[in-house]
Protein backbone atom coordinates (compact mmCIF):
# COMPACT_ATOMS: atom_id res chain seq x y z
CA UNK A 1 0.00 0.00 0.00
CA UNK A 2 2.70 2.66 1.16
CA UNK A 3 5.30 2.09 -1.69
CA UNK A 4 2.44 1.91 -4.40
CA UNK A 5 1.39 5.39 -2.59
CA UNK A 6 5.32 6.22 -3.42
CA UNK A 7 5.49 4.72 -6.72
CA UNK A 8 1.73 7.14 -7.67
CA UNK A 9 3.28 10.66 -6.28
CA UNK A 10 6.70 9.53 -7.97
CA UNK A 11 4.85 9.26 -11.06
CA UNK A 12 3.38 12.31 -10.69
CA UNK A 13 6.41 13.95 -9.92
CA UNK A 14 7.63 12.38 -12.95
CA UNK A 15 5.42 13.63 -15.24
CA UNK A 16 5.93 17.11 -13.94
CA UNK A 17 9.62 16.71 -14.10
CA UNK A 18 9.49 15.34 -18.31
CA UNK A 19 10.33 16.96 -21.56
CA UNK A 20 6.50 17.79 -21.69
CA UNK A 21 6.30 19.36 -18.47
CA UNK A 22 8.52 22.21 -19.03
CA UNK A 23 5.80 24.73 -19.45
CA UNK A 24 4.35 23.34 -15.99
CA UNK A 25 7.48 23.81 -14.29
CA UNK A 26 7.25 27.34 -15.38
CA UNK A 27 3.73 27.65 -14.58
CA UNK A 28 4.24 25.76 -10.97
CA UNK A 29 7.22 28.50 -9.90
CA UNK A 30 5.55 31.75 -11.43
CA UNK A 31 2.41 30.81 -9.77
CA UNK A 32 3.58 30.06 -6.62
CA UNK A 33 5.75 33.63 -6.36
CA UNK A 34 3.04 35.51 -7.74
CA UNK A 35 0.94 33.66 -4.50
CA UNK A 36 3.72 34.75 -2.47
CA UNK A 37 4.35 38.70 -3.60
CA UNK A 38 0.42 39.13 -3.50
CA UNK A 39 0.73 37.66 -0.15
CA UNK A 40 3.14 40.55 1.08
CA UNK A 41 1.52 42.98 -1.45
CA UNK A 42 -1.35 42.88 1.21
CA UNK A 43 0.99 42.22 4.10
CA UNK A 44 3.08 45.09 3.51
CA UNK A 45 -0.06 47.36 2.62
CA UNK A 46 -1.72 46.60 5.92
CA UNK A 47 1.84 47.00 8.32
CA UNK A 48 2.79 50.44 6.24
CA UNK A 49 5.95 49.67 4.49
CA UNK A 50 4.37 51.70 1.58
CA UNK A 51 7.46 50.85 -1.17
CA UNK A 52 7.80 46.82 0.28
CA UNK A 53 3.94 47.30 -0.77
CA UNK A 54 4.75 48.45 -4.42
CA UNK A 55 7.55 46.42 -5.21
CA UNK A 56 5.65 43.46 -4.14
CA UNK A 57 2.92 44.80 -6.89
CA UNK A 58 5.29 45.40 -9.33
CA UNK A 59 6.26 41.71 -8.68
CA UNK A 60 2.77 39.84 -8.72
CA UNK A 61 2.38 41.80 -11.95
CA UNK A 62 5.62 40.40 -13.37
CA UNK A 63 4.80 36.86 -12.49
CA UNK A 64 1.23 37.06 -13.72
CA UNK A 65 2.38 38.87 -17.32
CA UNK A 66 4.80 35.57 -16.98
CA UNK A 67 1.98 33.25 -16.28
CA UNK A 68 -0.20 34.91 -19.57
CA UNK A 69 3.19 34.52 -21.43
CA UNK A 70 3.56 30.85 -20.53
CA UNK A 71 0.44 29.98 -21.25
CA UNK A 72 0.52 31.52 -24.87
CA UNK A 73 3.69 29.44 -24.83
CA UNK A 74 5.64 32.81 -25.25
CA UNK A 75 8.52 31.41 -23.00
CA UNK A 76 12.18 32.33 -23.08
CA UNK A 77 15.16 32.04 -20.97
CA UNK A 78 14.25 35.61 -20.60
CA UNK A 79 11.69 34.72 -17.41
CA UNK A 80 14.18 32.67 -16.17
CA UNK A 81 16.22 35.66 -15.65
CA UNK A 82 13.60 37.91 -14.85
CA UNK A 83 12.53 35.84 -11.92
CA UNK A 84 15.95 35.39 -10.13
CA UNK A 85 16.61 39.24 -10.77
CA UNK A 86 13.33 39.62 -9.08
CA UNK A 87 14.04 37.76 -5.71
CA UNK A 88 17.50 39.33 -5.69
CA UNK A 89 16.08 42.67 -5.74
CA UNK A 90 13.56 41.63 -3.08
CA UNK A 91 15.96 40.35 -0.76
CA UNK A 92 18.50 43.46 -0.89
CA UNK A 93 15.11 45.91 -0.63
CA UNK A 94 13.70 44.19 2.33
CA UNK A 95 17.45 44.25 3.74
CA UNK A 96 16.82 48.00 3.32
CA UNK A 97 13.44 48.64 4.38
CA UNK A 98 12.78 46.03 7.51
CA UNK A 99 16.13 44.09 7.76
CA UNK A 100 18.32 41.16 7.48
CA UNK A 101 16.63 39.01 9.88
CA UNK A 102 13.67 38.41 8.17
CA UNK A 103 15.51 36.18 5.95
CA UNK A 104 14.04 36.99 2.46
CA UNK A 105 17.46 36.03 1.35
CA UNK A 106 16.25 32.95 2.07
CA UNK A 107 14.39 32.73 -1.38
CA UNK A 108 17.89 33.79 -3.30
CA UNK A 109 18.93 30.38 -1.97
CA UNK A 110 16.25 28.02 -2.14
CA UNK A 111 15.95 29.05 -6.20
CA UNK A 112 19.66 28.39 -6.79
CA UNK A 113 18.74 24.61 -7.59
CA UNK A 114 15.37 25.43 -9.01
CA UNK A 115 17.41 27.03 -11.19
CA UNK A 116 20.25 24.64 -12.20
CA UNK A 117 16.80 21.85 -12.59
CA UNK A 118 14.37 23.87 -15.03
CA UNK A 119 17.32 25.15 -16.84
CA UNK A 120 18.53 21.60 -17.69
CA UNK A 121 14.95 20.34 -18.49
CA UNK A 122 14.40 22.91 -20.53
CA UNK A 123 15.94 21.90 -24.21
CA UNK A 124 15.45 25.49 -25.04
CA UNK A 125 18.41 26.74 -22.90
CA UNK A 126 21.46 26.28 -24.81
CA UNK A 127 24.25 26.46 -21.60
CA UNK A 128 22.19 25.50 -18.47
CA UNK A 129 25.41 25.05 -16.39
CA UNK A 130 27.02 28.27 -17.23
CA UNK A 131 24.03 30.10 -17.06
CA UNK A 132 22.56 28.37 -13.40
CA UNK A 133 26.44 29.05 -11.69
CA UNK A 134 26.23 32.37 -13.15
CA UNK A 135 23.08 33.14 -11.96
CA UNK A 136 24.08 30.87 -8.36
CA UNK A 137 26.70 33.59 -8.17
CA UNK A 138 24.97 36.17 -8.21
CA UNK A 139 22.60 35.06 -5.74
CA UNK A 140 25.22 34.36 -3.42
CA UNK A 141 26.59 37.58 -3.57
CA UNK A 142 23.00 39.60 -3.40
CA UNK A 143 23.01 37.45 0.02
CA UNK A 144 25.78 38.64 1.02
CA UNK A 145 25.33 42.32 -0.08
CA UNK A 146 21.68 41.86 1.86
CA UNK A 147 23.49 40.99 4.68
CA UNK A 148 26.52 43.79 4.16
CA UNK A 149 23.94 46.45 3.98
CA UNK A 150 22.05 45.20 7.36
CA UNK A 151 24.93 45.40 8.80
CA UNK A 152 26.15 49.08 8.16
CA UNK A 153 22.71 50.41 8.44
CA UNK A 154 19.52 50.66 10.43
CA UNK A 155 16.71 49.43 8.37
CA UNK A 156 14.06 52.10 7.34
CA UNK A 157 11.18 50.74 9.30
CA UNK A 158 12.69 49.13 12.39
CA UNK A 159 9.89 49.68 15.31
CA UNK A 160 7.78 46.26 14.40
CA UNK A 161 6.99 44.05 17.33
CA UNK A 162 8.82 40.91 17.46
CA UNK A 163 5.73 38.98 17.36
CA UNK A 164 5.60 40.16 13.99
CA UNK A 165 8.87 39.32 12.94
CA UNK A 166 9.58 35.90 13.37
CA UNK A 167 5.87 35.15 12.23
CA UNK A 168 7.70 36.52 8.55
CA UNK A 169 11.19 34.41 9.33
CA UNK A 170 8.36 31.08 9.55
CA UNK A 171 6.99 31.83 6.56
CA UNK A 172 9.89 32.60 4.76
CA UNK A 173 11.73 29.59 6.11
CA UNK A 174 8.57 27.17 5.51
CA UNK A 175 8.01 28.42 1.90
CA UNK A 176 11.58 28.13 0.89
CA UNK A 177 11.59 24.57 2.55
CA UNK A 178 9.21 24.11 0.54
CA UNK A 179 10.17 24.89 -2.64
CA UNK A 180 13.49 22.75 -1.86
CA UNK A 181 11.46 20.37 -1.04
CA UNK A 182 9.05 19.87 -3.89
CA UNK A 183 11.79 20.66 -6.91
CA UNK A 184 14.32 17.75 -4.66
CA UNK A 185 11.40 15.74 -5.25
CA UNK A 186 10.57 16.41 -9.00
CA UNK A 187 14.46 15.93 -9.25
CA UNK A 188 14.68 12.25 -7.52
CA UNK A 189 11.05 11.06 -9.92
CA UNK A 190 13.11 12.45 -12.87
CA UNK A 191 16.45 10.66 -11.97
CA UNK A 192 13.99 7.03 -11.36
CA UNK A 193 11.99 7.56 -14.22
CA UNK A 194 15.14 8.09 -16.43
CA UNK A 195 16.46 5.09 -14.59
CA UNK A 196 13.88 3.09 -14.91
CA UNK A 197 13.83 3.60 -18.76
CA UNK A 198 17.44 2.62 -19.07
CA UNK A 199 16.66 -0.39 -17.23
CA UNK A 200 13.84 -1.32 -20.18
CA UNK A 201 15.67 -0.60 -22.97
CA UNK A 202 18.75 -2.66 -21.60
CA UNK A 203 16.81 -5.59 -20.94
CA UNK A 204 14.90 -5.35 -24.64
CA UNK A 205 18.28 -4.80 -26.37
CA UNK A 206 19.79 -7.72 -24.17
CA UNK A 207 16.88 -9.76 -25.94
CA UNK A 208 17.34 -8.34 -29.36
CA UNK A 209 21.42 -8.72 -29.29
CA UNK A 210 20.77 -12.74 -27.67
CA UNK A 211 17.82 -14.26 -28.24
CA UNK A 212 16.17 -15.32 -31.74
CA UNK A 213 12.80 -12.98 -32.33
CA UNK A 214 10.62 -16.31 -33.36
CA UNK A 215 11.53 -19.08 -30.51
CA UNK A 216 12.42 -16.74 -27.73
CA UNK A 217 15.54 -18.95 -27.57
CA UNK A 218 18.82 -17.75 -27.51
CA UNK A 219 20.94 -17.25 -30.64
CA UNK A 220 24.00 -18.68 -31.73
CA UNK A 221 25.96 -15.46 -30.37
CA UNK A 222 24.80 -16.06 -27.42
CA UNK A 223 25.26 -19.44 -26.59
CA UNK A 224 29.00 -19.11 -27.25
CA UNK A 225 30.02 -17.13 -24.75
CA UNK A 226 28.35 -19.59 -22.02
CA UNK A 227 30.85 -22.30 -23.97
CA UNK A 228 33.57 -20.76 -21.55
CA UNK A 229 31.56 -21.66 -18.41
CA UNK A 230 31.01 -25.77 -19.78
CA UNK A 231 34.67 -26.18 -20.21
CA UNK A 232 35.95 -24.81 -17.24
CA UNK A 233 33.82 -26.35 -15.34
CA UNK A 234 34.77 -30.21 -13.62
CA UNK A 235 30.99 -31.37 -13.58
CA UNK A 236 30.14 -33.68 -16.93
CA UNK A 237 27.98 -32.41 -19.67
CA UNK A 238 26.30 -33.29 -22.75
CA UNK A 239 26.11 -31.65 -26.19
CA UNK A 240 22.96 -32.19 -28.12
CA UNK A 241 22.22 -31.23 -31.88
CA UNK A 242 18.94 -31.61 -33.03
CA UNK A 243 16.93 -31.15 -36.69
CA UNK A 244 13.27 -31.35 -37.29
CA UNK A 245 13.12 -33.62 -39.78
CA UNK A 246 11.84 -33.00 -43.42
CA UNK A 247 11.05 -29.63 -42.45
CA UNK A 248 10.86 -28.76 -45.96
CA UNK A 249 8.14 -30.76 -46.76
CA UNK A 250 6.33 -28.77 -43.59
CA UNK A 251 6.72 -25.71 -45.31
CA UNK A 252 5.84 -26.81 -49.06
CA UNK A 253 2.92 -28.51 -48.20
CA UNK A 254 1.44 -26.38 -45.29
CA UNK A 255 2.89 -22.85 -45.96
CA UNK A 256 5.90 -20.58 -43.98
CA UNK A 257 3.59 -19.70 -40.96
CA UNK A 258 2.89 -23.26 -40.65
CA UNK A 259 6.40 -24.03 -40.64
CA UNK A 260 7.02 -20.93 -38.13
CA UNK A 261 4.29 -22.28 -35.53
CA UNK A 262 6.63 -25.73 -35.61
CA UNK A 263 9.49 -24.07 -35.32
CA UNK A 264 8.15 -22.48 -31.85
CA UNK A 265 6.29 -25.29 -30.43
CA UNK A 266 9.44 -27.78 -30.91
CA UNK A 267 11.20 -24.90 -29.37
CA UNK A 268 9.25 -24.41 -26.00
CA UNK A 269 9.10 -28.28 -25.78
CA UNK A 270 13.05 -28.36 -25.65
CA UNK A 271 13.45 -25.55 -23.34
CA UNK A 272 11.09 -26.67 -21.09
CA UNK A 273 12.27 -29.76 -20.68
CA UNK A 274 15.83 -29.15 -20.54
CA UNK A 275 14.66 -26.05 -17.97
CA UNK A 276 17.37 -25.19 -15.50
CA UNK A 277 19.43 -28.21 -16.42
CA UNK A 278 21.20 -26.40 -19.60
CA UNK A 279 21.24 -23.99 -22.39
CA UNK A 280 19.51 -24.34 -25.67
CA UNK A 281 19.93 -22.28 -28.56
CA UNK A 282 18.60 -21.72 -31.96
CA UNK A 283 21.76 -23.10 -33.93
CA UNK A 284 20.50 -22.65 -37.10
CA UNK A 285 17.71 -22.59 -39.35
CA UNK A 286 15.74 -25.82 -37.40
CA UNK A 287 18.48 -26.89 -36.14
CA UNK A 288 18.53 -26.45 -31.96
CA UNK A 289 21.60 -26.95 -29.73
CA UNK A 290 21.41 -27.94 -26.21
CA UNK A 291 24.14 -28.12 -24.11
CA UNK A 292 22.56 -30.56 -20.95
CA UNK A 293 24.48 -30.64 -17.53
CA UNK A 294 25.08 -34.19 -16.55
CA UNK A 295 26.52 -37.59 -17.53
CA UNK A 296 25.78 -39.60 -20.24
CA UNK A 297 22.62 -41.62 -18.87
CA UNK A 298 21.29 -38.78 -17.22
CA UNK A 299 21.52 -36.33 -20.73
CA UNK A 300 20.59 -39.55 -22.60
CA UNK A 301 17.06 -39.59 -20.44
CA UNK A 302 16.67 -36.29 -20.77
CA UNK A 303 16.71 -36.08 -24.65
CA UNK A 304 14.89 -39.36 -24.84
CA UNK A 305 11.72 -37.81 -23.04
CA UNK A 306 12.39 -34.62 -25.73
CA UNK A 307 12.18 -36.79 -28.59
CA UNK A 308 9.13 -38.64 -27.12
CA UNK A 309 7.10 -35.56 -26.18
CA UNK A 310 7.91 -34.06 -30.08
CA UNK A 311 6.59 -37.67 -31.63
CA UNK A 312 2.97 -37.04 -29.09
CA UNK A 313 2.70 -33.51 -30.38
CA UNK A 314 0.61 -32.28 -33.15
CA UNK A 315 1.10 -28.65 -34.03
CA UNK A 316 -2.45 -27.16 -34.71
CA UNK A 317 -1.60 -24.02 -37.74
CA UNK A 318 -5.18 -23.23 -39.48
CA UNK A 319 -7.02 -26.47 -40.49
CA UNK A 320 -3.80 -28.15 -40.23
CA UNK A 321 -2.60 -30.73 -37.70
CA UNK A 322 0.84 -31.46 -37.83
CA UNK A 323 2.88 -34.76 -36.97
CA UNK A 324 6.49 -33.81 -36.31
CA UNK A 325 9.89 -35.92 -35.67
CA UNK A 326 13.13 -34.55 -35.01
CA UNK A 327 16.65 -36.15 -35.21
CA UNK A 328 19.46 -35.91 -32.35
CA UNK A 329 23.51 -36.08 -32.50
CA UNK A 330 24.50 -36.71 -28.69
CA UNK A 331 28.28 -36.47 -27.38
CA UNK A 332 29.57 -36.42 -23.98
CA UNK A 333 31.95 -34.09 -22.69
CA UNK A 334 34.93 -36.54 -22.57
CA UNK A 335 34.09 -37.31 -26.51
CA UNK A 336 36.36 -34.15 -27.45
CA UNK A 337 38.94 -31.43 -25.64
CA UNK A 338 36.58 -28.69 -26.41
CA UNK A 339 32.94 -27.47 -27.33
CA UNK A 340 33.68 -26.85 -30.82
CA UNK A 341 35.08 -30.29 -31.46
CA UNK A 342 31.91 -31.93 -29.46
CA UNK A 343 29.55 -30.02 -31.66
CA UNK A 344 31.71 -31.09 -34.88
CA UNK A 345 31.07 -34.55 -33.39
CA UNK A 346 27.53 -34.40 -31.93
CA UNK A 347 26.80 -32.86 -36.35
CA UNK A 348 28.70 -36.01 -37.62
CA UNK A 349 26.07 -38.31 -35.09
CA UNK A 350 23.13 -36.31 -36.34
CA UNK A 351 24.12 -36.92 -40.16
CA UNK A 352 24.29 -40.49 -39.24
CA UNK A 353 20.74 -40.60 -38.08
CA UNK A 354 19.61 -38.71 -40.53
CA UNK A 355 21.01 -41.25 -42.47
CA UNK A 356 19.62 -43.95 -41.12
CA UNK A 357 16.20 -43.65 -40.80
CA UNK A 358 15.79 -40.09 -38.98
CA UNK A 359 13.21 -39.62 -35.90
CA UNK A 360 16.03 -41.09 -33.59
CA UNK A 361 18.65 -40.31 -31.30
CA UNK A 362 22.30 -41.22 -32.37
CA UNK A 363 25.04 -41.18 -29.71
CA UNK A 364 28.09 -43.06 -31.23
CA UNK A 365 30.09 -43.30 -34.30
P1 LIG B 1 16.04 -33.24 -43.07
O1 LIG B 1 15.04 -34.15 -42.50
O2 LIG B 1 17.12 -33.92 -43.77
O3 LIG B 1 16.53 -32.28 -42.07
O4 LIG B 1 15.27 -32.39 -44.19
P2 LIG B 1 14.75 -30.91 -44.08
O5 LIG B 1 13.69 -30.71 -45.10
O6 LIG B 1 14.34 -30.65 -42.68
O7 LIG B 1 16.04 -30.11 -44.35
P3 LIG B 1 16.40 -29.01 -45.41
O8 LIG B 1 17.76 -28.52 -45.01
O9 LIG B 1 16.24 -29.57 -46.81
O10 LIG B 1 15.36 -27.87 -45.24
C1 LIG B 1 15.33 -27.08 -44.14
C2 LIG B 1 14.23 -26.06 -44.36
O11 LIG B 1 14.03 -25.27 -43.19
C3 LIG B 1 14.56 -25.11 -45.48
C4 LIG B 1 14.24 -23.75 -44.92
O12 LIG B 1 13.42 -23.00 -45.78
C5 LIG B 1 13.48 -24.05 -43.65
N1 LIG B 1 13.65 -23.03 -42.66
C6 LIG B 1 14.79 -22.55 -42.12
N2 LIG B 1 14.51 -21.57 -41.21
C7 LIG B 1 13.16 -21.43 -41.19
C8 LIG B 1 12.26 -20.59 -40.48
O13 LIG B 1 12.65 -19.76 -39.66
N3 LIG B 1 10.93 -20.74 -40.71
C9 LIG B 1 10.46 -21.64 -41.59
N4 LIG B 1 9.16 -21.73 -41.78
N5 LIG B 1 11.28 -22.41 -42.31
C10 LIG B 1 12.61 -22.34 -42.12
MG1 LIG C 1 15.75 -30.73 -41.11
MG1 LIG D 1 18.78 -28.65 -41.28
Amino acid sequence: MFTKVIDFALDILNKLASDEGNAFRYRLIYGFCFVVHAFYAILFGLVGVTELMIFNIVSTVLYMTGLIAIKNNRFTVVWLYLLSGEIMIHSLMTSIYIGFNYQFTLYALAIIPVTYFISFLDSEIKHPFVISSVLAAINVSTMIGALDISSVKLPVYEDFPLLFETSVMRINLITAVLILVSFSAMFIAKISYDLKVLRESNVTLDRLANYDQLTGLRNRNHIRAIFGEYMDSSEPYCVILGDIDDFKSVNDTYGHNAGDEVLRTVSSIISGSVGDSGVVCRWGGEEILILAKGAHKHCMELNEKILSKIRETVVESGEYNIGITMTFGLCDSDDASDIEKLISLADKRLYIGKNSGKNRIVAQG
